[in-house]
């Protein structure tokens, strides 16, 4: 295992065991802090895989978490979230490779090879950054809209709170003809007209 200065590391796949090497990072290890701190910051993680030859390929398989700060997209509300997700890849050193095949990935969850299958990550070199594959499939675990609750909705009290302090501003949050909150106080205006 090779670590530069910048904290990557690299390792070299043909120098992996035939039965396979098992790898695992986490915070108190440390060796990965500095790389996915734009991601989880100070936040506890594990990665642990392994890396197995097959033929000309290489199989990589394993699991993290990572506790991640997220802000509710409805609500603002901070809260911790857990990213969490089982991979599955396959390495293919191919130095013939056009330039853009370089770490190639398909829409995560759309676009495999194969539907439910491993991902096929293709590399110019047997040379594979470990820190950049673990910095990559954090990144890829984020939610794009993520809610501090189920159904975080106009009722919630995190969202009315914000609304009342002044930082929220309902027209930013939710569309009119989503925002009960509107059509409430247009009904409270009616009731005070019809008195
Ligand atoms: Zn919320």
């Amino acid at each position: 295992m090779n670590v530069r200065k910048n904290s990557e590391i690299i390792i070299n796949l043909n120098e992996i065991h035939p039965d396979g090497e098992p790898f695992q990072f986490n915070r108190k290890s440390g060796e990965l802090n500095k790389i996915l701190h734009n991601i989880i910051g100070d936040g506890d993680y594990n990665i642990e895989f392994t890396i197995t030859p097959v033929g000309d390929v290489f199989e990589l398989k394993g699991h993290f978490f990572a506790d991640k700060p997220l802000i509710c997209s409805r609500c603002a509300f901070d809260f911790q979230s857990q990213l969490k997700e089982d991979f599955h890849e396959i390495l293919v050193v191919s130095e013939e490779l056009p330039r853009k095949g370089h770490l190639s990935r398909p829409n995560h969850s759309s676009e495999g090879f194969l539907h439910d299958g491993p991902f096929f990550n293709e590399l110019r070199s047997p040379h594979f950054s470990i820190s950049n594959f673990a910095h990559e499939i954090m990144a890829l675990a984020e939610p794009l809209n993520p809610l501090g609750k189920e159904n975080c909705d106009e009722n919630c009290e995190n969202y009315l709170k914000a609304l009342k302090e002044g930082w929220l501003k309902k027209e930013e949050a939710l569309s009119p003809s989503r925002n009960a909150f509107s059509i409430l106080e247009q009904l409270k205006s009616d009731s005070i007209k019809n008195t």
